[in-house]
């Protein structure tokens, strides 16, 4: 007999957001696939119902591989949070290019990666949801961002065609837009004056979100009926005024 709710795919779900939400919906019950390279902190949790396994979300072959094993365990994917991502913050006339790249092949070629996984199997089954993490930088423009902000339009972008695309199949497509949330995010940016002003304006704000905040906005439009599709969520600390 079954014991728990359907499965969940969470990308990047070795810190940050994606832990956060995997620690909620397994709460509420869900079996879990969670992918990052990091395998460690995913295990740490211990999650009941759950395969964590260390998978780069832009080697397409080893997502594929990953869900499909995921099924065979707990049954078709019933929702994919993709989450995964890096935020290389920099000027475009000194960064180096190897920083857009891999922002590009993570934020939005990983992205596609993961909706190529579950999309086919929803259609199928008329029924499915799938959850892009964005940014407000999705939406509008940061100093220092314009990689960054490149490939958030791009999920931003994306995920409203997709939405579309997918609405006659009962496929839900949610596009969650947060603003600053205090992860490792911006550890891996690699100017660290840029890094300080960041810090800065985080402090100048008087402190931003948590990851549990934006794991319940995630829970919030998930649990939704089915019929009810909430397609995007901007999300930011009140005192963020950009
Ligand atoms: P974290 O750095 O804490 O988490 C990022 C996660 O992505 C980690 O689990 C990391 O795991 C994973 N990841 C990175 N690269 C890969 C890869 N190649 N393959 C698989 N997993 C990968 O940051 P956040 O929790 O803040 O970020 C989550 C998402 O939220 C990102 O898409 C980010 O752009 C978005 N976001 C964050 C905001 C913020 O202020 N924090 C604001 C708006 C949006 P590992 O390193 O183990 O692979």
């Amino acid at each position: 007999m079954t014991t728990h709710k359907p499965l969940v795919v969470i990308t990047g779900a070795s810190s940050g957001i994606g832990l956060a939400t995997a620690r909620l919906l397994s709460r509420r019950g869900h079996a879990l696939l969670l992918l990052a390279r990091r395998l460690e902190p995913m295990l740490q949790l211990q999650l009941p119902n759950s395969l964590a396994l260390s998978v780069d979300v832009s080697d397409r072959a080893a997502v594929l591989a990953a869900v499909a094993q995921a099924e065979q365990r707990f049954g078709p994917v019933d929702a994919i949070i993709n989450n995964a991502g890096v935020m290389l913050l920099g000027s475009i006339a000194t960064q180096d290019p190897g920083e857009w790249d891999r922002m590009l092949d993570i934020n939005v070629r990983g992205l596609l990666n993961g909706i190529h996984a579950v999309a086919a199997g929803m259609v199928e089954r008329k029924h499915g949801t799938i959850i892009n993490v964005s940014s407000v930088a999705g939406r509008k423009t940061f100093p220092n961002h314009v990689a960054y902000v490149g490939t958030k339009f791009a999920v931003s972008g994306l995920s409203e065609n997709l939405r579309e695309e997918l609405s006659p199949s009962n496929v839900r497509v949610i596009t969650i837009e947060p603003g600053a949330v205090e992860t490792e995010l911006l550890s891996h940016t690699s100017d660290e004056a840029i890094k300080a002003g960041y810090n800065d304006w985080k402090q100048g704000m008087g402190g931003v979100l948590t990851a549990d905040n934006i794991a319940e906005v995630i829970d919030f439009a998930y649990g939704q009926p089915q019929s009810v599709c909430i397609r995007e969520i901007v999300v930011c600390a009140t005192r963020q005024q950009q």
